[in-house]
């Protein structure tokens, strides 16, 4: 089998609203009125499920191998920064990231006030350019009820 020059990679993730008023809302490394989404990092679920598409595409395990939620010193964590790490983790095993592109299930917040900026900071963060689409639940089950924001997201590498 010869050795592909370009690979993909996909992610998802999903975490429920907190039920902390003051839990900050983050969302493609950006901050939004809250109240926020629960979880051990920052729960931006749009960074994380970049940093999962990424690591899928460069065949290096997921995001809870390299960064594990029972990590103290990842409580709270900014996940941009996770991002930028894997990120130069896929580039140390010889891939250098394309292109990533985020579909994101929610109601609220509205995203599109806030897309340029989020896509800067990712792309940022990736090196290469990340797209970030927002799409309504129409009412379908627990995203539809409010209870969480998913994020799935494609990315693209090819060989350094
Ligand atoms: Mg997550």
């Amino acid at each position: 089998m010869s050795t592909p020059s370009i690979r993909v990679g996909q992610g998802f993730d999903i975490h429920p609203f907190s039920g902390d008023p003051e839990r900050v809302m983050t969302l493609g490394g950006v901050v939004f009125d809250g109240p926020g989404l629960a979880g051990h990092s920052d729960a931006d679920v749009i960074a994380h499920a970049v940093t999962d598409a990424i690591l899928g595409a460069a065949g290096l395990g997921d995001i809870g191998s390299h960064f594990p939620d029972t990590d103290p010193a990842l409580q709270g964590a900014d996940s941009i920064e996770l991002l930028r790490s894997a990120a130069a983790s896929v580039r140390a095993a010889g891939w250098e990231p394309q292109n990533a592109d985020c579909s994101v299930v929610l109601d609220a917040p509205k995203l599109a006030p806030h897309r340029d900026q989020m896509q800067e900071r990712l792309t940022e963060a990736l090196g290469a350019p990340v797209t970030v689409k927002g799409k309504r639940p129409e009412g379908i089950g627990a995203l539809g009820r409010h209870e969480g924001i998913a994020c799935w997201a494609v990315a693209l590498v090819a060989r350094s």
